[in-house]
């Protein structure tokens, strides 16, 4: 505080003595001037003398003064205070020496001499307010000495007049001091306010300084903190980038394990695992469905070779195939699944019979026997397949699948590329089945098809009605086999179609041969036919193309066959309407016979079915049954005809009941056609006998 107030003054004291010094040389010229004046005037007097050495004294004073003060300005600006003094006690000493001019000229040789050079020292005093009055010891320095002497001349004359004029020399002196005072004061007020406002500026310089620096300091850690906040958030998104890579690997890693924990690698099938946790699911659900369903165990033949010859890697590849095949091969909801090695297990779920594992067991060979091609190697393999069929063949997983591998184990030991049940007896039946599969093939070609015709003899006039065409096949190796075995392999291989074309053909011509008249003959249709809208353009072109009248082509159809495609089976049954054949439900009390289809299908006839005539004697409730079923249709105007009619008694019941035409062993076996139409002879000779 102290340090900044002396501070403050020194400013002061510099900013009040430059103008001092600077004017001094004005100041000290006017001194020279006059003092070079006053000796001029004085040089004629008896002050010449001293006025020389006076005027000297105050020319050399003068010009010390200037030169302190110049040299003060223009190289030292320091020791301000030493030159201050020496500038003072200069000016005091020049004061001085004109006090002694003053005091000197008391005694003038001439007075207004005398007080010319009073009014020269007056106008020195006057002009030195301007010079001097920056710095107040200055000015009374150089005006006190003067002053008194001035003054002490006015008072030493002693005169009245010099009294007034030393009276009104001291008003004039206090007006002089009093208006260098002002000035001086103005002065220093002004320097103060200068240095007010300077320090002001300079603070505020300061201010805006040190603004500026915090500013750029407040910037500087901006910067730096963005730079952090930069390099943190790369940081942080690296570290997150980082996390995210390695949450994504676990992730991976655990989809993987868990994928491996179910599925094969090589091949992604489900693994054996999976499989058994599969076959647990469906032992369950068919136990409550009493559904049946099928293990096939998969091992293929001779993939050791091909892994031993071509190397692992096309052994992995040949793996791979195999699933693809198998997964093209066979049903959605079918599981296929890698066992390990070169072994498959497939799943088929839901069986409704046995020939649906047949039928797949067959396409799993056939798929698996098409060459393979591997990187330019043209591969073949083959299958031996085991089947265990669940409840038969085993209640657990395990059990079902040992038994369904031993079974794939016999399959390989005969030869391979088959399949084999688990249970011996259905492998035979298979192999039986096959083998008839095989001949059928042939046998229309062999001619080895033959019809008989059963009649069929109105109750009430005993006249023959009808006949029924049941197809017989006499196969060279197995001899007579009966429609039931080979029907539903004439419709699962296809030949149906066929076949079915073929016995039209023939009964037409039976009929138009034999020129049979009055007398229907029924076809059995399967339910493949009624599906085949072809079946009735080939009908209709064969009975155009004959003489028959088309009421003598009936046709039966089995309830079974209508729960296939209703829609379908009722267009064609229309078609064969619409040109005057009659259609007859057979087997009828069989099934679940609806009521809604006698309504809703061209029905003329129904065949009561031979199970019920078998007990129709006995039994009073099924004879309810059958009246029930007779007096219906009649109200529908629909026939009937009873079906293996072999007794009296079941005739006689038969009659009772209004039966109206009996199909039997009673009358007859079925016939060949030549028996046919001599029996048609002779029931006509008997009728006209
Ligand atoms: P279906 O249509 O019910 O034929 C009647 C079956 O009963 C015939 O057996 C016949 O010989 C037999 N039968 C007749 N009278 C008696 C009797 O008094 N007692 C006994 N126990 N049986 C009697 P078949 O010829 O063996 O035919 C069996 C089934 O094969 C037929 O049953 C029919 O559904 C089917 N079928 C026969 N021929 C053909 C055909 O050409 N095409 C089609 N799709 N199926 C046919
Ligand atoms: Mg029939
Ligand atoms: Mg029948």
């Amino acid at each position: 505080m102290y340090e900044k107030i002396s501070h403050k003054n020194e400013v002061l004291l510099e900013e009040q003595v430059e103008p001092l010094f600077k004017a001094t040389l004005s100041g000290g010229l006017a001194n020279i001037f006059a003092a070079c004046l006053v000796y001029l005037l004085l040089k004629n007097t008896s002050h010449m003398e001293s006025s020389l050495w006076l005027s000297a004294g105050i020319i050399i004073f003068s010009l010390f003064r200037i030169a302190v003060s110049n040299h003060y300005i223009y190289t030292a600006k320091f020791k301000l205070k030493s030159y201050l003094h020496t500038h003072i006690l200069f000016t005091l000493t020049i004061g001085i020496i004109w006090a002694i001019y003053e005091f000197m000229l008391h005694k003038p040789d001439d007075e207004a001499l005398r007080n010319f050079v009073f009014l020269i020292n007056f106008g020195l005093i006057t002009g030195s307010i301007t010079t001097l009055s920056t710095y107040r010891s200055a000015y009374l320095a150089y005006l006190l000495p003067q002053a008194i002497a001035i003054f002490s001349v006015f008072i030493i004359l002693g005169d009245a007049i010099y009294y007034y004029m030393a009276f009104a020399f001291v008003i004039f002196m206090s007006l002089m001091i009093t208006t260098s005072f002002n000035i001086n004061r103005s002065h220093k007020k002004e320097i103060e306010l200068k240095l007010n406002n300077r320090q002001l500026i300079d603070d505020l310089n300061k201010e805006i300084g040190a603004r500026e620096m915090i500013q750029s300091e407040l910037e500087e850690n901006k910067r730096e903190l963005e730079m952090k906040v930069q390099e943190r958030t790369s940081d942080l998104v690296e570290i997150n980038a980082n996390l995210e890579r390695v949450i994504d690997k676990k992730e991976t890693a655990e989809q993987t394990l868990q994928y491996l924990a179910y599925n094969d690698e090589l091949t992604g099938l489900p693994n054996r695992n999976t499989l058994v946790d599969r076959i647990g699911q469906s032992i369950k659900k068919s136990s409550r469905d009493k559904h049946q369903f099928a293990i096939l165990f998969l091992d293929l033949d001779r993939f050791k070779n091909v892994n031993d010859s071509l190397g692992h890697a096309i052994g992995d590849e040949l793996l791979q195939q195999v699933a693809t095949r198998l997964n093209t091969t066979l049903r959605n909801n079918d599981t296929i699944s890698r066992n390990g090695g070169d072994e498959f297990v497939v799943v088929l779920e839901e069986l409704h019979d046995t020939n649906e594992v047949i039928h797949v067991a067959k396409k799993i060979i056939q798929c698996l026997t098409k060459t393979f091609l591997i990187q330019s190697h043209k591969i073949h393999l083959g299958v031996s397949v085991g089947v265990s069929i669940y409840p038969l063949d085993g209640e657990t997983p395990l059990v079902l699948l040992r038994n369904s591998d031993t079974a794939m184990y016999r399959a390989k030991k005969e030869g391979g590329n088959q399949f084999h049940f688990y249970d011996e007896s259905m492998s035979i039946q298979l192999r039986h089945r096959l083998e008839l599969e095989h001949e059928l093939h042939g046998a229309l070609a062999d001619n080895e098809f033959d019809l008989l015709y059963q009649p069929q003899i109105s109750c009430l006039t005993g006249v023959t009605t009808g006949f029924e065409a049941l197809i017989r096949w006499n196969n060279k190796k197995y001899g007579e086999i009966q429609p039931n075995q080979f029907v539903p392999l004439l419709e699962e291989t296809g030949l149906i179609y066929s076949v079915g074309e073929w016995v039209v053909s023939n009964v037409i011509d039976f009929i138009s041969n034999n020129h049979i008249k009055g007398i229907n003959v029924s076809i059995n249709l399967s339910a493949l036919q009624c599906n085949d809208l072809e079946f009735f353009n080939f009908v209709r072109n064969k009975i155009e193309q004959s003489s028959i009248n088309p009421s003598q082509i009936e046709f039966e159809i089995t309830e079974s066959l209508l729960i296939n495609d209703f829609d379908k089976t009722r267009q064609l049954l229309d078609k064969m309407h619409s040109i005057g054949c009659t259609i007859a439900l057979d087997d009828f009390g069989t099934g679940y016979t609806s009521m809604n289809y006698l309504a809703r299908l061209p029905i003329d006839i129904i065949k009561v079915d031979k199970t019920l005539v078998r007990e129709i004697d006995a039994n009073n409730n099924l004879r309810s049954i059958v009246k029930a079923i007779v007096t219906m249709s009649q109200g529908l105007g629909i026939s009937n005809i009873f079906e293996g009619v072999e007794t009296m008694a079941e005739l006689a019941a038969i009659k009772k009941m209004g039966g109206e035409v009996i199909q039997g062993f009673l009358f007859s076996k079925p016939l060949s056609a030549e028996e046919a139409v001599k029996w048609v002879e002779s029931v006509d000779s008997a009728k006209h006998a």
